[in-house]
């Protein structure tokens, strides 16, 4: 088979003939040029396997470059890997913004330069792979070294909700999480050659896995590995024997904390974008609140203990003994967590969460079940509830503080998520009338998300959503009756999606809703359950006692299989609107059914 080339765009000499000579050992070819001019033509006139491009470069710059590539249809195929200086933090962003498919960052790391760059490679695999898109089951990695155990915990969590990749030694569990990039990593201690603690180190100092949560599976109650643990920054711990409960209540939290998080990053980059001037000063020191935690506990002993283990923590912290003294002092301060033990006098812990995660404006503050082992199976099943975390007593120092850590953090992001709603400042991107987002932030925030899908390998879909016959409804009733009509199906569509979708009045009255990571299958599941929603939101609407009658049609689309830009994702969607109405209105149509029907 022919030696695979790669393309090295250095203008540092030395630079380059140490990644050449890297290349040649791991028997690549390497092709060299130090302008990023000649590199388009010798791509051009080549065709490599990969491009390695530096970012700053005399004349055009290697972000000018990439953009050219990924321009050009016969080229765009080719993966250009950015490298980028450690000293200009700015640059990672901005080589996957110009549509670098990753980077790897100066001073090279010659220990794992040739892995990193065996995982850009294209391989036979990737059609596969395409395929795999659509598939939205969240991908988890386990590695372990006993292949037992990874059966076991394989079926704990049960394959019709995640997918699963393993690996039974860390250098192999590093390979997948770069290769696949999972949407979770649990993660045995205990392993021969590299262990548990080694392997989350380099995951969390690679840009490309940084981000991918990690759990650690440990032996129970042993301090000295969660310390470590916590010192190499795992997401969360889980003592062995693994409890199956609290093995799958712990992979959903931080499922849904990660997605949180894209999604948050995906708004404050939109948002800069977009509101460079108008957000100036928002982000006033002064304003950042330390936050507030809340410690229910009627037990003199154990309060203590647990005032002593928050001791230092960057958080303000106050103890109540009682659920309804809780309860009203939650209703007059802002807080952002609750430790709660559940045995409480006057209102026990479950009816105060209860309480909390069914009103509006309590629902995202954090609360954290300290509970005992015994009781672990019923108190955990009582969870839907929406107790966001718990703790097995006796408390663990370290896990305690882990865990509060984490908290604290998605309720920021759950705050971030909930004022771009509310910030009067926003207006630049809000729709009066209803309060959405409007056009142009969705468009961009769409072109922001497609890029993290497709860095990912995740699908989205696209939701739009038109009333019929509005004119003769405004021509009945009136232009102002016609606004409150807008407004409701506005409230009534924030109100059944979730924080992490992103919905927006397209123009008109026609809205649009993304459903980040999902495939058509559930596309068309969530649409269903939002168009009873409106049904029912539009039922007893009334003028004057005159019911009104008003009906929604829907077109969905889908990355990747209908379009992979704002604008053909857009067209798709509205093509299949389209089709909906010309199909009696009132339905929902997905675009690749319009030639179907
Ligand atoms: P179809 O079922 O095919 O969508 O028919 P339609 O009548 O809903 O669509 P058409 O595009 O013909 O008319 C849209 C109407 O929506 C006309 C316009 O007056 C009304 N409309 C658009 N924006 C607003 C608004 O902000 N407030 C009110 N009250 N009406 C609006
Ligand atoms: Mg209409
Ligand atoms: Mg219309």
């Amino acid at each position: 088979m022919d030696k695979k080339r790669v393309l090295i765009v250095e203008d540092n000499e030395l630079n380059r003939k140490l990644v050449r000579t890297l290349l040649q050992i791991a028997d690549y070819e390497a092709l060299e040029t130090s302008n990023a001019e000649e590199a388009l033509k010798i791509a051009r006139e080549t065709k490599p396997d990969l491009i390695l491009m530096d970012i700053h470069l005399p004349g055009m710059d290697g972000l000018t470059a990439t953009r050219h590539i990924k321009n050009d249809p016969e080229l765009r195929g080719i993966p250009v890997v950015a490298l980028t200086a450690c000293a200009m933090p700015d640059d990672e962003q901005k080589a996957l913004d110009a549509g670098c498919d990753g980077y790897i960052s100066k001073p090279i790391e010659t220990r794992n330069f040739i892995d990193r760059i065996n995982s850009f490679m294209p391989c036979e695999k990737d059609r596969e792979q395409e395929n795999e898109v659509q598939d939205c089951r969240k991908r988890i990695l386990i590695v372990d070294d006993d292949p037992a155990s990874i059966k076991l915990l394989v079926e704990k969590l049960s394959k019709e909700t995640y997918r699963f990749l393993t690996a039974t030694d860390g250098r192999e569990g590093l390979k997948k999480a770069n290769e696949y990039i999972p949407d979770l990593i649990l993660l045995d201690v205990i392993m021969p050659g590299m262990d548990g603690f080694e392997v989350t180190r380099r995951l969390k100092s690679d840009p490309k896995t940084r981000d991918i949560p990690v759990i650690l599976v440990t032996a129970l109650g042993d301090e000295g590995n969660k310390a470590e643990g916590l010192r190499v920054v795992a997401d969360d711990f889980l003592n062995k024997p693994v409890s199956t409960v609290e093995l799958q209540a712990r992979v959903r939290s931080l499922l849904r904390l990660k997605k949180y998080r894209e999604q948050t990053t995906v708004h404050s980059r939109c948002e800069k974008e977009i509101l460079v001037e108008s957000s100036r000063g928002i982000e006033n020191p002064q304003d950042v609140i330390v936050p507030l935690v809340l410690v229910v506990e009627d037990e003199e002993k154990d309060a203590k203990l647990i005032m002593e283990y928050l001791d230092g923590l960057p958080c303000r912290i106050k103890l109540m003994e009682d659920g309804l003294q809780a309860l009203d002092f939650v209703e007059k301060h802002k807080t952002d967590l609750i430790i709660l033990d559940i045995l409480l006098p006057r209102m026990d812990g479950f009816e105060l969460c209860k309480i909390l995660k069914n009103r509006h404006d309590t629902k995202n503050i954090q609360i954290l079940i300290l509970t005992n082992l015994s009781d672990l199976e019923s108190e955990i099943r009582g969870i839907e509830l929406g107790v966001d975390d718990y703790i097995i007593k006796p408390i663990n120092k370290y896990e305690l503080r882990a865990r509060i850590q984490a908290l604290i953090n998605k309720k920021a992001h759950l705050d971030e998520l909930c004022k771009n709603y509310e910030n009067a400042f926003l207006s630049a991107i809000k729709d009066r009338l209803t309060g959405l987002y409007n056009r142009s932030y969705f468009d961009h925030y769409l072109e922001i998300d497609l890029k993290r899908s497709e860095r990912q390998k995740r699908p989205l879909a696209l939701l739009m959503i038109d009333i019929d016959d509005f004119k003769i409804f405004n021509d009945t009733y009136g232009h102002l009756t016609g606004d409150r009509v807008l407004r409701q199906l506005g409230k009534v569509i924030k109100e059944n999606t979730r924080e992490t979708d992103m919905a927006a009045r397209y123009g008109g009255e026609k809205f649009v809703v993304i459903l980040p990571d999902e495939n058509l299958e559930n596309a068309r599941k969530i649409s269903e359950r939002l168009m009873d929603a409106i049904k029912a939101g539009f039922t007893g609407y009334s003028v004057e006692d005159i019911p009104l009658k008003l009906s929604v049609s829907m077109g969905i689309a889908g990355y990747p299989s209908d379009g992979d830009s704002v604008t053909s994702l857009v067209n798709a969607a509205e093509g299949a609107l389209y089709a909906a109405k010309k199909a009696g209105k009132g339905r929902i149509c997905m675009a690749g059914e319009i030639n179907r029907i």
